[in-house]
């Protein structure tokens, strides 16, 4: 017998499909008691207009004018605003959202994407389906925006210890949230072999200091003059830097690697993420909350030097204030200064590591899967404690 998992997302950055694709390759590890099938599905595509556009305007709020995409988050970010917004976008997604439970006719419905959570519920009445369960899985972090706070969400699954006391004070009731981590995928957690097999693998230098430079996984922003910065700075180290799927990126850095006296790896958009973080030294990142998990799982120090305004501040703060890295969001002289003190630094380096020790997401997909196989069976959230056991028994 199979069950299935619909997991509701926006393909708005890379960050909700890659937390999706994380839990589903988790549960397809799961065979009993039942099997899962499940599908992925980016809701505001397949809506009306402007809804069809959001991915879009997404990129293009981000790539051109930021500050723009920021202070629409603020705008909307308070308990009244929000209801304005919700009551704005619910009607465009209800109906969509209502056609493809009857279609899917899920065992549950995963949310992990903020403005889906409200008009799911809502659609699920529309549906007449009040037994399939709706679990919110959080992927940002900190002071995260209102619309993922959804009190009547069956489960809400949080990341980090400051979003459990947000959706605690948002009424979230404690039985019904659990803190497991940012959903990462679990090759993270597989990876095996020294730095130094990995390197073999990947064909990188044995001994040099490797710095991984990247910038989500549309590879825009501050990454050209990041890499530029850093690779005339004369430090000494091997940058590799992961353009995402941003080609004209890509081959712009090709073009200038030749005269630049730091030695280069420039990738597209690759699957190697686990081993490359694995066998890297430092990374220089933007402060999404996929790969800032990532890292932490890998054990990878980090500098971080970009952001998405508003969403991911709660994630530049989440760096700062548990000593898993450095901010230097200021400027790129700032990062090359912040690189100067942690290249070959082996002290600041490890006391950076035991910190990410503390945070890292173990398991962290695997753990949500388990939550979400035992919630397609009762359709309610098992117990603390019952849950427990019953997710050790599927890890
Ligand atoms: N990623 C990847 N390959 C790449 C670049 C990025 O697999 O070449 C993944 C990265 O490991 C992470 C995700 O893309 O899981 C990026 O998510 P994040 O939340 O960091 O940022 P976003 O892309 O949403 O801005």
């Amino acid at each position: 017998m199979t069950k299935r998992a619909l997991f509701l997302i926006s393909d708005t950055g890379g960050g909700h499909r890659s937390a999706a694709n994380a839990i589903t390759a988790a549960l397809d590890e799961i065979r009993t008691p039942y099997a899962f099938q499940h599908r992925v599905e980016d809701v505001a595509a397949h809506c009306a207009f402007p809804l069809t556009q959001l991915g879009w305007g997404y990129s293009a709020a981000l790539r051109y004018a930021p500050p723009v995409y920021g202070a629409l988050y603020y705008a909307t970010n308070g308990r009244r605003r929000y209801r304005a917004l919700v009551r704005f976008c619910e009607p465009l997604y209800r109906e969509r959202l209502r056609d493809l439970f009857l279609d899917y006719r899920p065992d549950a419905i995963v949310s992990v994407h903020p403005l889906l959570n409200h008009a799911a519920l809502r659609a699920r009445d529309d549906a007449a389906m009040p037994g399939v369960p709706i679990i919110t899985v959080i992927t940002d972090l900190g002071k995260v925006h209102e619309s993922w706070l959804t009190p009547r969400a069956d489960a809400v699954v949080v990341p980090a210890r400051e979003v459990y006391e947000r959706a605690l004070s948002r009424g979230v009731p404690p039985a019904r949230l659990r803190m497991l981590g940012q959903p990462i995928h679990p090759k993270f957690d597989d990876v095996t072999g020294t730095k130094e097999e990995l390197r073999d693998q990947l064909g990188l230098q044995r001994d040099a200091f490797l710095t991984l430079l990247m910038a989500g996984g549309e590879g825009g922003g501050k990454l050209l003059p990041t890499t530029l910065a850093l690779a005339k700075a004369g430090l000494p180290m091997h940058l590799i830097v992961v353009c995402g799927r941003n080609e004209t990126l890509r081959s712009k850095i090709e073009d200038l690697a030749g005269a630049l006296p730091t030695p280069l790896t420039i990738l597209g958009f690759t699957n190697k993420m686990p081993e490359l973080m694995r066998a890297a030294d430092l990374l220089v990142t933007k402060a999404g909350p996929g790969t800032l998990a990532e890292a932490n799982a890998a054990q990878l120090p980090m500098v971080v030097y970009d952001y998405v305004p508003g969403q991911e501040r709660g994630n530049v703060e989440f760096v700062r204030r548990n000593g898993i890295g450095e901010v230097a969001i200021t400027s790129t002289a700032a990062v090359v200064r912040a690189l100067r003190g942690l290249v070959r630094n082996e002290a600041r380096l490890a006391a950076m590591r035991r910190a990410q020790e503390i945070v890292a997401p173990k398991r962290s997909s695997r753990r949500i899967a388990a939550l979400i196989a035992q919630m397609s069976a009762g359709g309610i959230i098992p117990a603390d404690d019952e849950y427990r056991a019953l997710a050790a028994a599927a890890i």
